[in-house]
């Protein structure tokens, strides 16, 4: 992703003593961090992302599923030894937020700012931070709650080609550890591999774990499914299951496994361990129907090519080579809400 940050951004500090402070919307500007900042030393860092999405025929602005953020907001801040924060206050703050920076959106009925394109995004980036300047490694006294946005492009629908990884040389998460919480700790680290599959020509890296079982975990940064006819002719939705404790719990990924629950009861979705040779057997023998990243960032996108120990693996896209079906169902039925076309409690107005 890229864009530069609107002008404005959200703070409010913790001590605690005094516990958090009154947040405030202010001018855009680098932060004064003490050097020995606990961020900078021991990664007590954790963040959201989430997108503010504009009603084309209204100007409304909604944003999806916040209280969701907010929990996992909070659930990575106490794997990271930081304090919680109220969600339903989160929520409140984004809000306002949300609705100061909106006028970096376009729309035909506010045409101030004239460079941009109806279809770009307002990406949300709530984040937390251990502030207290002492290099002895304990819990932080201090830290800080931020929230800035920027201006994204409006997401590309070209199929991606993930590179299945080798778990000899790399996993992005491990049992025990924290790849279940949306902590920075949990990205820096894959940007040596992510660069290396850039430079072959692939998207993402797709997480693989286990040297033996080679489990499918996650894509970069977001979920992934995949959409096959079993040997008995059902029809199967799968994804990585989270109790494994290596899998972030993905607003999207929630949402499509809920409505295609709801929606399709001709299809089984399911949540288990599998691995990338189900992927290849399925495809050999032509039960493959399609494979899917979700998440806030790239939304629902198609999978094309998954490379496999040296193989290019072709992954079926119906819908003009673009997408397949259900890919192209579940886009549809989110972009409803999210945009306010239809009335529905996962569309929270700002
Ligand atoms: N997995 C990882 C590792 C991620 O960083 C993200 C993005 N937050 C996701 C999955 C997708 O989560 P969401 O649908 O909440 O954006």
């Amino acid at each position: 992703m890229t864009g530069s940050s609107t002008d404005h951004m959200l703070k409010v500090t913790w001590s605690n003593s005094t516990g958090w402070g009154v947040p405030e919307i202010v001018p855009y500007a680098p932060l004064a961090l003490d050097p020995a900042a606990a961020v900078l030393h021991y990664a007590n860092e954790c963040f959201e992302g989430m997108k503010a999405y504009r009603n084309k025929r209204t100007g409304k602005i909604r944003v999806f599923r916040p209280d969701l953020n907010a929990k996992r907001l909070n659930m990575s801040a106490d794997r990271i030894a930081l304090p919680s924060f109220d969600n339903d206050e989160f929520v409140a703050l984004l809000c306002a937020f949300a609705g100061v920076e909106e006028r970096w959106l376009a729309w035909s009925g506010n045409s101030t700012i004239s460079e941009s394109d109806e279809n770009d995004f307002l990406y949300l980036r709530p984040m937390m931070i251990g502030t207290t300047p002492r290099l002895g490694l304990a819990k932080p006294n201090d830290a800080m709650l931020l929230i800035i946005a920027s201006k994204l492009p409006s997401w590309h629908t070209r199929p991606l080609r993930v590179l299945a990884s080798s778990p000899e040389e790399s996993v992005r998460a491990w049992p025990g550890g924290f790849g279940f919480a949306k902590v920075g700790a949990n990205y820096g680290p894959t940007l040596q591999y992510q660069t290396r599959a850039a430079s072959l020509g692939y998207d993402q890296v797709l997480w693989l774990f286990d040297v033996e079982k080679q489990y499918v975990t996650e894509a970069g940064g977001a979920n992934f499914f995949v959409v096959w006819r079993t040997e008995d002719g059902g029809v199967e939705l799968v994804t990585a299951p989270l109790e494994t404790g290596t899998v972030l719990n993905g607003v999207t990924r929630r949402s499509v496994i809920e409505l295609v629950r709801e929606r399709m009861p001709e299809v089984s979705v399911i949540e288990r361990q599998f691995t990338i040779a189900e992927i290849v057997a399925a495809v050999d023998s032509w039960r493959i129907i399609e494979a899917f990243t979700c998440g806030t960032a790239y939304f629902i996108a198609p999978v094309g090519e998954i490379g496999v120990s040296g193989r290019d693996v072709k992954i079926p896209l119906k819908a003009e080579g673009k997408s397949g079906e259900y890919a192209r169902t579940v886009r549809r039925w989110l972009e409803e809400i999210m945009y306010g076309e239809i009335d529905h409690a996962w569309g929270v107005a700002v």
